[in-house]
């Protein structure tokens, strides 16, 4: 008879490694899907400051190394490998099914910690340049563009927040967005029309980024999505704020999604749709996004899956011996 897991997180960013973490404390033994590019987002940074308890801060993969390796010692189950379908039954009646390729694994309980995906513009130069001045993240990068010329591209509230941040540290923030009206929050706008170093240039897109001398960003080539004329604008970094997608295709029929995609939960808990799945960091948050607020649900999807095997003790052998 094949083995039933307590516990199969999907997912490896600090979410799912949080998850991990408390679950193996917990005896539990989880099974983790981290999958190829394990890590998520801050694999993606450089320096990470704002995570507490490194004052000195501490770059991405480091920390996401750190992460992999407390809940490695507690007994958590690492695969490198990617889930690539999920069957999960929607009254809990049998176990949850997850398959590796044409591996199946069996779980009374699982964690969704797929996390997002920063929008892509999809132009020339993004992704070569990618840490070397074009960066997805202002909360994370803007110290490193102290007075410099930068842009943020996107018209929402990220943009928005992202431009006032920036423009404490950069000399200049050109916000490049396609259009004359703006997808942000009236007060968003406001704040950033205040901000005497940051312009809102509208209506114009990113043709390219360049770099012309070295490796690092130096221009970019803007075009009027009105008249299609160009310009050139000399920056060093610059920052797209267009928007994240949840990784949940995945997940997608299999528990309720909200309109963007996101996995719902029921009230403050982490519980899905589905008995016995579990969800939490960027796949189920709009707003926060940090790698600190991600590993707290992580922490919250272990204690609701703990509670959950605790109470409902499902295929224990217990719930077998009074069914039988
Ligand atoms: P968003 O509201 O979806 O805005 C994305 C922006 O990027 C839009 O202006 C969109 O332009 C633009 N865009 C999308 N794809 C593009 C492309 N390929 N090329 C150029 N521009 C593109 O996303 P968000 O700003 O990340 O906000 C997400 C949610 O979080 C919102 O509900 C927002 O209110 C919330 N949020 C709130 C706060 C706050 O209140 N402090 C802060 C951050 C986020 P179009 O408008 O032309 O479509």
């Amino acid at each position: 008879m094949q083995t039933i897991e307590d516990a199969i997180i999907i997912g490896s960013g600090p979410a799912g490694y949080t998850a991990a973490l408390y679950m193996a404390r917990a005896d539990l033994e989880p099974l983790v899907f981290e999958g190829f590019a394990w890590g998520g987002l801050l694999q993606q940074t450089t320096d990470v400051e704002n995570f507490p308890g490194f004052p000195q801060g501490i770059v991405g993969p480091e920390l996401m190394q750190h992460f992999r390796d407390q809940s490695e010692r507690f007994g958590a189950r690492l695969e490198t490998d990617d889930v690539t379908a999920v069957e999960f039954s929607p009254d809990a009646s049998e176990p949850h099914k997850v398959w590796a390729g044409d591996d199946l694994h069996l779980a009374r309980t699982v964690v969704l910690a797929m996390g997002a995906e920063h929008r892509k513009l999809g132009v020339p130069g993004e992704e070569e340049l990618s840490g070397r001045g074009v960066s997805y993240c202002a909360t994370c990068d803007a110290a490193f563009f102290k007075q410099a010329p930068t842009v943020i591209v996107g018209g929402g509230d990220s943009a928005m927040e992202e431009a006032i941040f920036l423009a404490k540290f950069a000399a200049k923030v050109d916000v490049i967005h396609r259009r004359d009206e703006f997808r942000a929050s009236q007060i968003m706008l406001d704040r950033a029309r205040q901000v005497p170093n940051i312009e809102l240039v509208t209506p114009y897109t990113i043709d390219e980024f360049v770099a012309r001398e070295g490796s690092s960003l130096t221009h970019a080539h803007l075009r009027n999505t009105v008249d299609d004329s160009t310009r050139e604008l000399e920056i060093t970094g610059a920052f797209i704020a267009i928007g994240h997608d949840p990784q949940s295709e995945l997940v997608r029929g299999q528990v309720d999604l909200d309109d963007d995609g996101y996995v719902v939960t029921q009230g403050r808990s982490t519980l899905t749709s589905v008995p016995g799945v579990f969800a939490a960091g960027d796949l189920v948050d709009h707003t926060y996004r940090q790698a600190v607020t991600a590993a707290g649900t992580g922490c919250q999807a272990a204690l609701d899956a703990e509670w959950y095997l605790r109470d409902a003790a499902p295929f224990s052998s217990e719930a077998r011996a009074a069914q039988a």
